[in-house]
């Protein structure tokens, strides 16, 4: 072998040992990984691990329906959600891993057809990420499960006062629970 032969070969070995070490430590963060949830009859931070299944799992946990919102990133259509037009009071919940999401006292009526909430029970239960499904110079801000990842629908900036943001969640992505809200969940 010709030392610049032995050389390459070296690099090589390096390389390829760092990439091992690196990819394996960054699996290991991953599945050590927790999160702050938001516990709204707990009124409460609490730590738990985020939730991850495999596409197969969920697809046999959910119904058709709510697999393509929650999973497939769908929307439904509407005017044809059980929650659109809910008035009772309550808590929404995700469809996915039961999460708290939303109060009703920050539910209001958009005329979009869509459950529409001016903010989320807690910032640390709700993600979002940018999409450009509808092309490139619309982009649009997509809300998701900050728990299970599940897509719940997009947030806009032409909601009421006090935030000014419309979050627009699909019906089929979330479950309602009954129950007295506190008063103090409406401040921003
Ligand atoms: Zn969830």
């Amino acid at each position: 072998m010709t030392m610049k032969r032995w050389i390459m070969a070296s690099v090589a070995v390096v390389g390829l040992t760092t990439l091992v070490a690196w990819s394996s430590s960054n699996r290991e963060s991953t599945a050590g990984k927790t999160m702050q949830l938001y516990v709204y009859e707990q009124d409460a931070l609490i730590e738990v691990q985020p939730i991850q299944k495999s596409d197969a799992e969920w697809r046999k946990e959910l119904s058709p329906e709510r697999y393509r919102v929650l999973r497939g990133e769908g929307t439904e259509c509407a005017f044809t959600g059980a929650l659109e037009g809910n008035k009772k009071e309550g808590l929404y919940r995700c469809g996915g891993c039961g999460s708290d999401l939303f109060v009703s006292t920050t539910k209001f009526e958009s005329g979009t057809g869509w459950p529409s909430f001016f903010q989320p029970v807690h910032e640390n239960n709700i993600g979002t990420t940018v999409d450009y499904k509808m092309g490139a110079f619309y982009p649009r801000t997509e809300v998701h499960c900050a728990r299970c990842g599940g897509h719940l629908g997009h947030v806009f900036e032409d909601g009421p006062k006090p935030t000014g943001l419309r979050y627009c969640i699909n019906s089929a992505a979330m479950d309602f629970v009954e129950m007295p809200i506190r008063d103090k969940s409406i401040d921003p």
